[in-house]
């Protein structure tokens, strides 16, 4: 059974759903006044990955990931760079999706945005002023902290630690740790009618209004970034529990960051990198998704480009060991005692492979079970790896054993979400057209028009397609 951290109860927990064998699961997104960093991405990686997992485990998934498209620093941009600031976070969420797509990231059943909910924020906001919860004041209306005794609970901070943050300093709050749930905004500032004046919502509010409408008021599993617990997710906690009085969310998961010589990649520190800067450096995408794998999700991970170089090779040749297991062809000359004998193991279900595939799997899961342990989980793909190579080199790899091996990779990529950029890559060539155009390289050679030759085999890596001359011929694997 899967358990997992909840940052709640600081202890690993059996995952089990509310409702429906349904996972309804909530990622805080992105606030799209710029480019995500790959910090920003680690986190969505790790929600793609728990969701996937889930699904793995048979569970059905319901995921929203709410965009913020409305705030300060969004503002700020708008004005610094003479934009409309919702055009620029529209164009931004654009290039984030887009992203997202780049790095296989296709869980999110809903994106929803703030400025699409101004109307639920604003019932929110009245629910709560209705519960005495909230107050309002010339500024805005603001969530009374001391209404909800509970406030400090998933941070674990007693009221005197809280009282140091400075949350909003605002002279007409009644205390400091209050929070904004409506902000009265300058009249030239964008904003929106409210029964308290033009407007814009909090940030904390935004949140909440996106999962109840997408999730209802209480779902399973809530995620984001470690830096969000406080104030970010200690305040959604707030305002929905004194509306509903039970708790907003089973299981609170926190990935940890990624860091840059001990230092969270962050934009205010400068030390951020977009995925487009790693990309035009000649890293995949895949690389990066390896990279996150590779370390465990509430560990730091200290980016750095030799690290990202490590992650390229290892997860190349794990595509190209796929690629090779399809194309692998059991010799019929010189092997065909040894063939035969595994084929009739096979036949008696008595073959290693099969023992091999099912361990593999077991042994997969089960450390994905202990709070998704990702770096043990590779290091028993990769036991498995060097197995069937063994079993390839040999000639003990019968037909009915390969094609296991495969369902077997194929499976554990339902988690990894790797092997899409070996689907993806081969399939703008079909294998027919590839092996088309390598002859034509070879007449080409024949001919001595090199100029040719060279041209194919450019067009050929372009598509993904590296070509190998050996002794035995010219070989391709898909990059
Ligand atoms: P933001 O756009 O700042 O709201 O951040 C979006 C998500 O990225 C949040 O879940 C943050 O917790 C997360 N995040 C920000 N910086 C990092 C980092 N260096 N490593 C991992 N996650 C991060």
């Amino acid at each position: 059974m899967l358990q997992l951290f909840n940052t709640m109860s600081r202890r690993r927990e059996k995952i089990t759903a509310l409702s429906d064998n349904t996972i309804r699961m909530y990622t805080c997104g992105p606030t799209v006044y710029d480019y995500a960093h790959i910090g920003n991405f680690r986190s969505f990686l790790f929600s793609d990955l728990l969701v996937r997992y889930l699904q793995f485990k048979g569970f059905k998934t319901r995921h929203v990931m709410g965009i913020t498209d409305i705030d300060d620093k969004i503002i700020k941009r708008g004005l610094d760079k003479g934009v409309d600031p919702l055009k620029l976070a529209l164009e931004f969420e654009g290039i984030f999706k887009e992203e997202l797509e780049e790095l296989n990231v296709h869980s999110v059943d809903v994106f929803p945005r703030s400025t699409e909910l101004i109307n639920e924020i604003i019932a929110q906001v009245k629910r709560m002023l209705g519960k005495k919860a909230a107050y309002q004041t010339k500024n805005g209306v603001y969530f009374e902290v001391a209404a909800f005794p509970q406030y400090g609970k998933l941070s674990h901070q007693n009221l005197e630690e809280l009282s140091k943050h400075r949350i909003e300093p605002d002279e007409h709050k009644k205390d400091q740790k209050d929070f904004a749930l409506w902000k009265i905004t300058p009249k030239d500032e964008i904003n929106w009618d409210s029964p308290w004046g033009k407007g814009r919502p909090g940030w904390h509010i935004e949140d909440t209004a996106m999962s109840e409408k997408h999730l209802g008021e209480q779902y399973d599993l809530h995620a984001g970034g470690i830096d969000l617990v406080f104030p970010h997710h200690e305040c959604e906690i707030a305002q929905m529990e004194s509306l509903t009085g039970k708790p907003l969310v089973k299981y609170w998961v926190h990935p940890e960051h990624l860091m840059v010589d001990g230092r969270k990649m962050a934009k205010s520190e400068g030390n951020f990198f977009t995925l487009n800067d790693v990309l035009k450096k000649g890293y995949s995408p895949q690389a990066f998704r390896y990279l996150c794998l590779s370390s465990h999700y509430r560990s730091q991970l200290n980016f750095t480009f030799e690290g990202l170089k490590t992650a390229e090779n290892t997860v190349s040749g794990f595509l190209g060991f796929y690629q090779n297991v399809k194309e692998y062809k059991p010799s019929k000359e010189k092997n065909a005692g040894k063939e035969k004998k595994q084929a009739d193991k096979e036949k008696q279900g008595g073959d290693g492979i099969t023992e091999l595939c099912g361990n593999a799997l077991k042994k997969f899961e089960e450390v994905l079970d202990d709070d998704l342990n990702t770096p043990q989980a590779l290091a028993v793909v990769f036991d498995f790896v060097k197995e069937v190579n063994k079993a390839m080199q040999e000639k003990t790899l019968g037909k009915s054993g390969q094609k296991r091996v495969i369902a077997a990779i194929e499976r554990i990529d339902e988690v990894l979400g790797l092997l899409h950029y070996a689907k993806t890559k081969s399939a703008q060539l079909s294998e027919e057209k590839i092996k088309e155009l390598i002859e034509q390289r070879e007449a080409a050679k024949k001919e001595k028009d090199y100029e040719k030759a060279d041209e194919i085999r450019e067009k050929l890596r372009e598509k993904g397609v590296l070509l190998e001359d050996t002794k035995d011929g010219v070989k391709f694997k898909i990059a």
